[in-house]
């Protein structure tokens, strides 16, 4: 429905390719309560022990412990159980015990095939590989990556909804999904949602920028200019962007290492690269012993100048140059050609040219506010990432609707409000 909607305004000439585009993302809570690990522990026994009871209850009444009537009988809540650290490790073992209990049951060559054919035995079975282990006849709880646990991206949250994850974002922790939005914003047609998909909270925004340019490309509708945050950009994508034509325009980072934030530091560009034979000359005027190429820990192309322990050692500058105890400095840049991108992007973006082009950006959090306080995109009404992905696509085909009901009908856009202090505030006040 969104795209044929879509297509309809393209066709009509109410959004156009070549145009300026805006995308940002936003939280969107789960219809499911977050639970800590304990709770979640608790809870998806009791929900596999609700779903039997209400499949199999003669098999069930067979065997169950009279305490799991009064253990997973209501429902497991934080405020319920113990604080102490010794008490919950205690509870979550017992927790542990009682789900791999009902799992040997369920799998047990005399129990009914239809047993294991529930949703919610199926979803024990998966949370209790990912939180609890067996080892020396005892169950053990993984708390610790050491022990086992897989990484956030994978580790179910909630036994009524496998799909959504949990996450901490700056301050914010949740359970759920991020929605992604992309919207036209050309001064001359109204500002219509282009693209509009759902991803686990897990998601990293970056990794949606190429899926936004392919949708985009699809419906014949790449704009010529893209305004993004940082999240979103990386070099690799600015340069892959300008193959489609389209500008991706966005604060890059400053790098992450810690010469990167000392301005007495000697970061990468204090180093002169010849890239024509692979070579560097450090601050202090050495050339590197050691050039090579490979790749980082994801995959990504790097390119690296390892300097002399002669030199770095007796070095007056090592402490602005390398924290490392005894190893001379290494150097690792990006290829070429996004090295250079980055170097002249970062000049650039501190220019006033700069920030007035990027403020186009800034319309984008209205359209989230729009989509959250008047569509009520950020709380799910449904379970599972299908549902609330069809819910954000109807959400963005009717703020389409909306908006060209307000342009054909004259509406202003919404402005920013200002507070009456801030409004009063002399312009030269600082806060
Ligand atoms: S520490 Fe090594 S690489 Fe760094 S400035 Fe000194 S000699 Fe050059």
């Amino acid at each position: 429905m969104f795209e044929a909607v879509l297509e309809r305004l393209r066709a009509a000439g109410w959004t156009v390719p070549g145009g300026r585009q805006r995308t940002d993302s936003t939280h969107v809570v789960a219809n499911v309560r977050t639970l800590q690990r304990l709770e979640l522990a608790g809870e998806t026994v009791r929900a596999a022990l609700e779903a039997v009871a209400a499949a199999l209850p003669d098999w069930l009444l067979g065997w169950a412990p009279a305490e799991w009537f009064t253990r997973y009988g209501p429902r497991v809540d934080a405020y319920r159980l113990p604080r102490a650290e010794t008490e919950r490790t205690a509870l979550a073992v017992v927790f542990g015990q009682d789900g791999f209990e009902l799992l040997e049951r369920a799998w047990a060559a005399s129990a009914p095939p239809l047993l294991r054919a529930l949703p919610a035995v199926e979803i024990l079975r998966r949370i209790w590989i990912q939180q609890f282990y067996r080892a020396d006849g005892q169950v053990w709880w993984r708390e610790r990556k050491e022990h086992g646990r897989p990484p956030a991206a994978a580790l179910l949250a909630s036994p009524y909804d496998t799909d959504a994850r949990f996450r901490v974002k700056r301050t914010k922790g949740w359970t759920g999904y991020v929605a992604q939005l992309s919207e036209s914003c050309d001064e001359d047609h109204p500002h219509l949602i282009t693209y509009v998909a759902t991803g686990p909270a897990t998601e990293d925004d970056v990794e949606t920028t190429p899926r936004v340019h392919a949708e985009l490309e699809r419906r014949e509708l790449l704009p010529a200019e893209h305004f993004i945050n940082s999240a979103y950009i990386s070099a690799e994508y600015i340069l892959a962007a300008r193959d489609q034509s389209t500008d991706l325009v966005g604060p890059v980072n400053e790098g992450n290492q810690w010469q990167n934030r000392d301005p007495e530091a000697y970061d990468t560009d204090a180093f002169l690269i010849d890239w024509e034979n692979l070579s560097a000359i450090c601050p202090q005027g050495h050339p590197n012993t050691w050039s090579g190429t490979g790749t980082d820990r994801n995959g990504n192309p790097r390119v690296q100048f390892t300097f002399s322990l002669t030199n770095c050692t007796p070095c007056p500058v090592r402490a602005r140059c390398t924290h490392a105890k005894t190893a001379a400095r290494t150097v690792t840049l990006r290829p070429r050609e996004q090295h250079e991108l980055l170097r002249e992007l970062r000049t650039e973006q501190v220019t006033d040219e700069w920030h007035a082009r990027y403020g186009a950006r800034a319309g984008v959090e209205g359209t989230v506010s729009q989509a959250v306080r008047a569509f009520g995109l950020r709380r799910c009404r449904y379970r599972g990432m299908a549902k609330t992905a069809v819910q954000h696509t109807l959400t963005a085909t009717a703020i389409n609707l909306t908006r060209l009901d307000a342009w054909v009908n004259g509406a202003p856009l919404e402005r920013t409000r200002v507070s009456h202090l801030s409004a009063l505030a002399p312009q030269t006040a600082t806060p």
